[in-house]
């Protein structure tokens, strides 16, 4: 087994009103590291009850506790000092995250300084947050009376946990909100570290909550709980189908940031390096368990030959090693189970496509869960792998004769979520860009996002979007408070004599 990081407890626990807890039943899970997939700990396992002690805590300090009716300055000057605390784990955090998830070691450093930016920003935007204000000169004066929504329940995923956590606590919190957390059973190791920063920020107890689990028991509870008042749910669409249903019995907000199978159109008269490089990062970076992933590239007929053969060669070379390794740029996936589901798809994709690189467990390295960079040409749009998200270092090469026939290959498939144009045409690109039908797109660019921007899905990949203000949207209702400057003219209803010019239900207008 690789070496445990320094300074793990002897168990992860709960983390509900301010102390670490085991759960009420007493069950755990065990937790594996995929260089080896051996035990390394052990962690609390919630159900229901543990979900209703950590929601009474949160409702508990939503209804009676400082935080939600803070000024925002002083919200914001905790978030300040969260940000600060996220930036001086950095390495801790590199470590576990590398160790307990499979992320190569160089990918997962500077993740924390990511996230501390995003406390950092939500901060600055609650401090200059402006709200709708109208007047109707002499008779109303309307504004909008932001508030926070109440209890926030946070479900994330395993692929960059602490980061993915991150994206929605720092808007949850900024927003005055209070959070129960539940993160992801592969990778729990991280989350623990949320606790030493927010209790060294000084956030009030109950505020920021954790139960760990499996989401059928722990996950379910928290979506079902009438006393959650959203859900901000991140992972694969399935799951969030199923969870859109179990939200609809008790009306709940819910935010969707789902699973994604994301078109690189290669025009022949792109920047050819350039997408080489970009096409090449963006499917095998973090393992290739990106829900952004650049996992199909569609490649101009013209260049397609050289373009296959060029990124072919490269991806053979892409170093697979332990995550630990500073020169691996490719490590072990997150878990046996997801490596299983990924190597079905390679021998699915041996009868589809035409494998060029990869395909297999790299030599040196028999145990644990690796497989080379893999790469597929010739991917009919019919696919399987062209329609199915496969969340590893896995791609598929298909050739297009026209922007047309580029646009209906990117758009022929359920998912919406990222989408990346290489073209030094104009014109093209933001037609082309128009035309696609994802949540986001990149021109001439891999995944770098300003954090004011939005982010999220159409289609099978997502119902809202995180990012900038909208975040703050999602975890707050607002209020629309009209208020009469003067004489009220009513219809006098069982009166005698109605004005001829009464407003009738229309009322005065603007
Ligand atoms: P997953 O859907 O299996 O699990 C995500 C979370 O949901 C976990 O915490 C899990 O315990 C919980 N969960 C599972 N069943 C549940 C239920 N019935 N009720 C409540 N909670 C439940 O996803 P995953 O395998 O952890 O993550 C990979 C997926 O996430 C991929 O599809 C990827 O594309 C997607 N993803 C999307 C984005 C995005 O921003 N669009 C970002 C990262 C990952």
């Amino acid at each position: 087994m690789a070496t445990i990081p320094a300074g793990l407890p002897d168990q992860l626990r709960h983390y509900i009103g301010g102390s670490l807890v085991d759960s009420v039943n007493g069950e755990v899970f065990d937790v594996i590291e995929p260089t080896t997939n051996e035990v390394y700990i052990q962690c609390a396992s919630g159900d229901r009850s543990d979900i209703d002690a950590a929601v009474a805590a949160a409702r508990e300090a939503f209804d009676s506790g400082p935080w939600p009716h803070m000024m925002p300055r002083e919200r914001a000057r905790i978030l300040y000092k969260v940000a600060d605390e996220v930036t001086a784990i950095n390495e801790e955090l590199a470590a576990r995250e590398s160790f307990d998830s499979g992320l190569p070691i160089r990918q997962a450093k500077g993740q924390a300084l990511r996230a501390a930016e995003n406390f950092r920003f939500f901060a600055d935007l609650i401090v200059a947050q402006v709200d709708d204000a109208y007047k109707m000169p002499g008779r109303q004066i309307n504004y909008v009376n932001r508030k926070p929504k109440g209890v926030a329940g946070l479900i994330t995923p395993w692929n960059t946990p602490f980061m993915q956590e991150s994206w929605k606590l720092a808007p949850a919190l900024a927003s005055g909100c209070t959070v129960v957390l539940k993160p992801a059973e592969f990778t729990p190791l991280s989350a623990e570290l949320w606790v030493q920063v927010f209790e060294k920020a000084g956030l009030p107890k109950g505020v920021f909550n954790i139960v760990h689990g499996y989401g059928e028991s722990a996950g379910d509870a928290l979506v079902k709980h009438p006393d959650v008042n959203l859900i901000s749910f991140t992972g694969e669409t399935t799951t969030g189908q199923l969870i859109f249903a179990n939200c609809a019995p008790t009306m709940k907000s819910m935010s969707m940031e789902l699973g994604g199978k994301s078109p690189a159109i290669v025009f022949a008269d792109a920047d050819f390096e350039a997408a080489l490089d970009s096409t090449l990062f963006g499917v095998f970076s973090l393992n290739g368990e990106r829900c952004t992933a650049s996992s199909r590239i569609l490649v101009e007929r013209s260049i397609y030959d050289t373009f296959v053969e060029a990124y072919a060669e490269r991806a053979k070379k892409v170093k697979v090693g332990p995550p630990s390794d500073p020169e691996t740029e490719l490590a072990a996936l997150v878990h046996p189970s997801h490596y299983e589901r990924v190597m079905e798809y390679v021998e699915i994709g041996k009868s589809e496509g035409r494998l060029v690189a990869g395909g297999g467990r790299p030599e040196g390295l028999p145990e644990g869960n690796y497989l080379e960079a893999t790469v597929f040409a010739d991917v009919p749009r019919t696919a399987r792998i062209f329609q199915e998200e496969i969340f590893g270092p896995v791609v598929a090469i298909t050739p297009f004769d026209t922007e047309e026939e580029a646009i209906e290959l990117a758009n022929d498939v359920k998912y919406g979520l990222a989408s990346y144009v290489w073209t030094t045409n104009f014109e093209r690109a933001h037609h082309v860009s128009h035309a696609i039908e994802a949540g986001m797109v990149w021109v001439n660019s891999h995944n770098v996002r300003d954090l004011r921007t939005p982010f999220g899905g159409v289609k099978a990949s997502g119902l809202g979007h995180e990012g900038g203000y909208r975040s703050l949207d999602f975890y707050s209702n607002q209020q629309a408070v009209h208020l009469t400057l003067g004489d009220v003219h009513t219809t006098r209803f069982g009166a005698t004599g109605y004005s001829q010019n009464d407003p009738g239900l229309a009322g005065p207008g603007n």
